[in-house]
C-alpha cells in the first residue's frame, strides 16, 4: 500500500495542467504508455501524425503565455485556410459567410434565410441545437451546410442536443459580410481560429513532452486505474498497487469512473449513464508528392465522402513529412447507431482525397494508417450538465474532483483542459 498526497489519473492536458501548477506533493497515474492523452502524435515511417489534428489556438491569456513560453523556437503560429467541400466546389470556412463559388440559388436561398432570420420577431430562446441554427441563419444556411454538416458528425436528430457548448465557436456573420463573401472571395479570419499555433517538430506531442519533462519522476505511466474507494480513499490499479490519497483528481472518461467506483448510490450510476459520446476514427494518409494543396483542413457535409473533416496534417509544420512527401489525417465519426467499416474505411478516404482534389490519382500512396478513439466527442444532450453537477457534488464530498474533456464531460479543446487542471491546482493548493 503506497501513500499520496494528491494523486491524479490520466496524463493528458487537464492532468499535466493540474500538475505544472500545484504546490502540493502528487502522483500522476496514466494508462498509457506516455503522458499526453489526445494531446499525443505518432511516427510512421518519418510520418508525424498527430491523434487526430490538434492544433493550438486560445483566448486564455495564460494558457497561451504559458505554451509560448515553453515551446520557444519550437513553434510557429500561421493564419488559417480552412475550407468547405459541397456541391463540388471550394468555400472558405465560416460557410455563412463565404458563399462565392456556390450555385446562384444556393447563394440567394442563404441570403433570403439570412434577412429572414435577422428580422424575424421572436421573442424566445431557441430550445436545442436545431432551432438554434435555424433561428440565427435561416433555412438556406442549415439547408446547404450547417444541419447536413452537423447530422454527419453528431450522428443524430439535432433537437436532442443544446447549443450552448458552442459558445462563441460559431462566427454569426451580418447582412454586409454575407453579401461581401457572396460577391467575393470573402472572409478569411472570421472566429477564434483564424490564427492557429503547431509545435515545429514532433507533432502536437511536443507540448505535452515539454510540460512532462520536469516531472517524469512521478508520472506512472502503463497504470490504469480500475478500482476507487471513495470511503477509505484508496486506489487499485491494474499493475495490482493500492494507493491512498488525501485528493482524488479524475481526469478520464466520467462514465468509466462511476463504473470503477464503488458503492455509488442509483441516482449517481443513472447520471453516468445518461452521459453519451461518439467515437473517432482517424485515416492517416501520407503521400509521395511535396504538397498537393496549401489548405490547413476542410470540412465535408455531404454524404458522398465518408470523412466529416480532413485535417492537413502535411501543412500544420515542415517538420511532419519526410521531404518530397505530404501527409493528411481524415476524420470519421461512429457509434453504436452510425457503424463505419474500418476494413474499408482507408480505400475510402484515398478515394474521397482523390475525388476532392486534395491529391493526385497518380500520387503514390505511402502509408495508410488507422487511430481509433473510442471517446472522443462528448454529446452536448440536453441532460448533460445537470448530470455531470450531481456527479461532480457526489464525489467532491470524498474529496474527488473532476477536471478536463472528459471528467467534465465538456466541450472542451486542449487550452480549456490545461486551464480547467490549473484552477483546480490552485484550488488544492489552497486546501
Ligand atoms: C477528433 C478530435 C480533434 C481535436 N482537435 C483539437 C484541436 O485541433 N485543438 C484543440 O485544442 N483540441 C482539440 N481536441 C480536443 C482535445 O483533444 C481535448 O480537449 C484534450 O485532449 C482533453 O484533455 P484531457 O486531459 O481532458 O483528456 P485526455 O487528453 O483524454 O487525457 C486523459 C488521460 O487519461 C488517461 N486515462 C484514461 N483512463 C484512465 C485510467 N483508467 N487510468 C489511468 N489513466 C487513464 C488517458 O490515457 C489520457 O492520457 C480534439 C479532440 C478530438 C476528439
Amino acid at each position: 500500500m503506497h501513500q499520496a498526497d494528491v494523486v491524479i489519473v490520466g496524463a493528458g492536458p487537464a492532468g499535466l495542467g493540474i500538475a505544472s501548477h500545484i504546490k502540493r506533493p502528487f502522483l500522476i497515474l496514466e494508462k498509457e504508455n506516455r503522458p499526453g492523452g489526445l494531446m499525443r502524435s505518432k511516427m510512421i515511417d518519418g510520418f508525424t501524425f498527430d491523434w487526430a489534428g490538434h492544433i493550438f489556438f486560445t483566448g486564455i491569456d495564460r494558457i497561451r503565455t504559458w505554451v509560448e513560453h515553453l515551446m520557444g523556437g519550437n513553434f510557429h503560429w500561421q493564419d488559417r485556410e480552412s475550407w468547405i467541400y459541397s456541391k463540388s466546389t471550394y468555400t472558405r470556412y465560416p460557410f455563412q459567410a463565404n458563399t462565392y463559388g456556390l450555385p446562384t440559388e444556393v447563394v440567394k436561398e442563404c441570403l433570403l434565410g439570412l434577412i429572414e432570420a435577422t428580422y424575424q420577431d421572436v421573442n424566445t430562446p431557441p430550445g436545442n441545437f436545431r432551432d438554434w441554427i435555424y433561428q440565427t441563419y435561416g433555412t438556406g444556411i442549415a439547408r446547404h451546410f450547417l444541419i447536413p454538416y452537423n447530422e454527419k458528425i453528431w450522428a443524430r436528430d439535432l433537437s436532442t442536443m443544446d447549443y450552448e457548448w458552442l459558445g462563441g465557436r460559431v462566427p454569426r456573420p451580418g447582412l454586409a459580410e454575407f453579401v461581401d463573401g457572396a460577391l467575393g472571395p470573402g472572409h478569411k479570419n472570421m472566429g477564434p481560429n483564424a490564427r492557429f499555433g503547431y509545435p515545429l517538430s514532433g507533432g502536437i506531442e511536443a507540448l505535452a513532452r515539454k510540460m512532462s519533462e520536469p516531472i517524469t519522476d512521478v508520472i506512472r505511466p502503463g497504470t490504469r486505474v480500475t478500482g476507487i474507494d471513495p470511503a477509505r480513499k484508496r486506489i487499485l490499479t491494474d499493475t495490482g498497487d493500492e494507493i491512498t490519497y488525501r485528493d482524488l483528481v479524475l481526469t478520464a472518461p466520467l462514465p468509466e469512473m462511476i463504473a470503477a467506483t464503488r458503492d455509488v448510490p442509483a441516482e449517481i450510476e443513472r447520471a453516468a449513464r445518461s452521459l453519451e459520446h461518439l467515437s473517432v476514427l482517424c485515416v492517416n494518409v501520407g503521400i509521395e508528392q511535396a504538397q498537393s494543396t496549401d489548405r490547413h483542413w476542410v470540412y465535408f457535409p455531404e454524404p458522398d465522402f465518408l470523412f466529416h473533416r480532413v485535417f492537413v496534417q502535411g501543412n500544420a509544420a515542415p517538420g511532419v513529412c519526410p521531404e518530397e512527401y505530404f501527409s493528411f489525417t481524415a476524420e470519421i465519426t461512429y457509434n453504436s447507431t452510425k457503424r463505419i467499416d474500418f476494413n474499408t474505411a482507408g480505400d475510402q478516404t484515398v478515394n474521397g482525397l482523390i475525388q476532392s482534389g486534395l491529391m493526385n490519382r497518380d500520387d503514390r500512396v505511402a502509408v495508410v494508417d488507422l487511430v481509433d478513439i473510442p471517446v472522443g466527442y462528448v454529446v452536448p444532450t440536453h441532460d448533460r450538465r445537470p448530470a455531470v453537477e450531481t456527479i461532480r457534488r457526489w464525489y467532491k464530498t470524498f474529496d474527488i474532483h473532476l477536471a478536463g474533456r472528459f471528467a467534465e464531460w465538456a466541450y472542451y479543446n486542449m487550452d480549456h483542459s490545461l486551464d480547467a487542471g490549473w484552477t483546480l491546482a490552485d484550488q488544492l493548493s489552497a486546501k
